[in-house]
């Protein structure tokens, strides 16, 4: 099966999140409802960690995956499941119909047995220690090319120059101002 990354599945349901000042991992959530206060926990990052995190969003899995899938077995496969039904029962019943729940199936995999998830780019992050300049969040590698960093706090993406020389560049700016 294809790797599936712990953020891809939470950028699915709509989170991301931070590395917190003792190194541990916080979701943040993009809608910014914090609905249970879900922001505030905080998580070790170490091989537990995709567990942890699977088991605490668990009401999310239930609206943004399992009520999807309970239609599509109704609609598409004349089938059902019960939403209460545990993620195994669900993987066994999508495994009946391959073609309809194809890619679906691999992340089913993932909630039953969350070790399987690829938690390395979170890992990696948590070595930035480098701040934003605008908000002090800890910054991350950027997805995109070209840039560097990304605040999650933001939603931006940044070059290294700006996080690094943007107060220095204001500086200078300001005193060429009074000159002219
Ligand atoms: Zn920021």
């Amino acid at each position: 099966m294809k790797k599936i990354k712990l953020t891809d599945i939470l950028e699915s349901i709509e989170f991301s999140y931070v590395i917190n000042d003792d190194n541990t991992f916080s979701l943040r959530d993009c809608q910014d409802c914090n609905l249970g206060n879900i922001e505030n926990d905080k998580f070790d990052i170490d091989k537990n960690l995709a567990m942890n995190v699977i088991d605490r969003i668990e009401i999310y899995i239930n609206d943004y995956y399992l009520s999807d899938i309970a239609e599509r077995l109704r609609t598409e496969c004349n089938d059902s499941i019960s939403i209460t039904e545990n993620y195994f029962d669900f993987l066994e019943k999508m495994q009946k119909y391959p073609k309809v729940f194809k890619d679906d199936i691999d992340t089913m995999k993932t909630f039953v047995n969350p070790n399987l998830l690829d938690i390395s780019d979170i890992k990696q992050n948590a070595k930035i220690k480098l701040k934003c300049f605008r908000c002090g969040t800890r910054l991350q590698k950027s997805a995109i090319k070209d840039y560097t960093y990304f605040c999650p706090n933001c939603c931006e993406d940044f070059y290294r120059f700006e996080q690094e020389t943007k107060k220095g560049i204001f500086r200078c700016l300001s005193k060429l101002m009074q000159i002219g």
